[in-house]
């Protein structure tokens, strides 16, 4: 089958009128990342998935058609998919392009995997907040007790939520 090396890419974010395309997604946690956007009911979502990429080796791909990311879905995004780029798409092209980039601290998107932290008691006002701690692949330490929340953690707490 015939390549096109660096074309390739660019063919498959063309093809939406208005929306989202995030790409460099690690091969497997495009659905993860769809769960995170939640397209409104009836929004067309088109998943690339183990496509070629020379800087992922595999990578996923997730157009989301009427979605604009808020500044909170870039940042969970970015725990998900360090590397991940964002396009916002008009009229069929390219305006925006956004690096995921995770942030320093996370607010409320996770939960500390320590069952007796002050964040997991019922009754407790305290949100959960962490810090990052390394990058790649994403660590983050809860403030509160010092758990190590792993990369693994995070997709499998994010894909799970609905
Ligand atoms: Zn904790």
């Amino acid at each position: 089958m015939a390549e096109c090396p660096g074309g390739e890419s660019k063919l498959l974010v063309s093809k939406i009128r208005e929306g989202t395309v995030i790409d460099h997604i690690p091969a497997g946690r495009a659905l993860a990342v769809l769960k995170l956007l939640n397209p409104p009911r009836g929004a067309r979502v088109a998943l690339v998935m183990n496509a070629e990429s020379r800087k992922l080796g595999r990578k996923d791909i997730v157009k989301v058609e009427g979605v604009t990311l808020t500044p909170e879905q870039t940042a969970a995004v970015a725990l998900i998919a360090p590397k991940a780029t964002i396009n916002i798409i008009k009229n069929y092209d390219v305006v925006e392009k956004r690096r995921a980039t995770p942030p320093r601290t996370v607010k409320g998107i996770l939960r500390c995997t320590n069952p007796t932290c002050i964040t997991r008691k019922p009754g407790e006002p305290v949100k959960p907040k962490f810090k990052l701690v390394k990058e790649e692949p994403v660590t983050l330490q809860c403030i509160y007790c010092g758990t190590i929340i792993t990369q693994e953690e995070i997709v499998e707490q994010l894909s799970g939520q609905t």
